[in-house]
């Protein structure tokens, strides 16, 4: 078996891609035109967010058989042409889970307590104190739309801070929900009732702007909104009409990154808005744990040729 890998990974990981026999060739930032002549020569393709693997590549890659996505997201892949092809996909969807839930629980507190807004005042000379008023988490409904991985861990650790949570899904997770104490509501009611919302969806058809000027409008004054998923889920438009009577918002993932439109921009300088550049999984542990869960789930997946 021959592996090309067109993005950085650790060392870890293409050792231990050696370790159970396959040949790799390790090409980092390969160019698109160079890739597309070579990539005939490999059963296994591993690749991140940079490499576009549409049809055009996938039929240029006569021999392969497994894609791998250093990573979660396969927005950048042709999912149902290469399952068409018979071409196994997989990826490592577990290992940024804490690290995501972590950054939410951060961005959280980041936002009840003013964190980056004072930070930059004490730092440009100034002594802000008594003049940003913070609120306390403890007591407070946050809601949770979307109970998989990472919103799970979110209402647990937000449990441990005594917060009352409510969850939203399309599935049934009123079982597993109640095991944390928390309590499964529809979308509706959660928006209405929530004094923070922390959005843990997939993006799909049913979560495209999920939240928009109507669902915003839902949402009480002063409640905090919290989006560590896709940024396509908000309406950014719509945010920036609701923002001035909302607490803020914490944005680690926006519609358009880097931002560049007009709007987005006046968005993200808002004064009520924190925004970090998609670092959900940007942790040592995280990337210890994906080289280990994709490395595992290859050597699954060449078992099963
Ligand atoms: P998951 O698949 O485990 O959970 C997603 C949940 O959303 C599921 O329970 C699903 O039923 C639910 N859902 C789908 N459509 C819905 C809808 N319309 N209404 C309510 N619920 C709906 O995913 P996960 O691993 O927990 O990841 C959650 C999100 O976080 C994903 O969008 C993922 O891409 C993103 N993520 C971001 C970072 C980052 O760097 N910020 C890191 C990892 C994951």
């Amino acid at each position: 078996m021959r592996a090309l890998i067109t993005d950085p990974t650790s060392d870890k990981f293409v050792e231990r891609l050696r370790g159970f026999g396959v040949d790799v060739d390790y090409r980092p930032g390969i160019p698109r035109e160079e890739l597309l002549k070579i990539v005939g020569g490999y059963e296994i393709l591993v690749f991140r967010s940079r490499t576009k693997v549409d049809q055009e590549l996938i039929d240029r890659g006569e021999r392969l058989k497994i894609l791998a996505r250093y990573g979660v997201g396969l927005d950048n892949v042709a999912v149902d042409y290469a399952i068409k092809r018979g071409i196994t996909i997989v990826n490592a969807p577990n290992a940024p889970s804490r690290s995501a839930a972590e950054l939410t629980i951060g961005l959280m507190l980041a936002l009840a307590r003013r964190i980056p807004l004072l930070d930059k005042e004490v730092k440009a000379g100034k002594w802000p104190k008594g003049k940003y008023m913070g609120v306390e988490l403890y007591g407070k409904t946050l809601g949770v739309i979307g109970f998989g991985r990472i919103g799970r861990l979110v209402a647990q650790y937000a449990r441990s801070l005594g917060m009352n949570v409510i969850t939203s899904d399309v599935i049934d997770v009123s079982k597993e929900a109640e095991k944390i104490g928390a309590r499964q509501v529809g979308f509706e009611q959660l928006l209405r009732e929530s004094d923070a919302i922390s959005v843990h969806v997939t993006l799909n058809p049913s979560t495209y702007r999920m939240l928009d000027d109507a669902r915003l409008s839902l949402v009480k004054d002063n409640a905090m909104l919290i989006n560590t998923s896709r940024g396509e889920v908000i309406d950014a438009d719509a945010l920036l009409k609701h923002i001035d009577r909302l607490w803020g918002a914490a944005l680690d993932v926006l519609p358009e990154e880097p931002p560049k439109s007009e709007k987005l921009l006046r968005l993200i300088s808002h004064e009520k808005v924190i925004v970090t550049p998609h670092i959900g999984s940007e942790t040592a542990e995280a990337y210890e744990r994906l080289a280990e869960e994709l490395a595992v789930n290859i050597q699954e997946a060449i078992k099963r040729l």
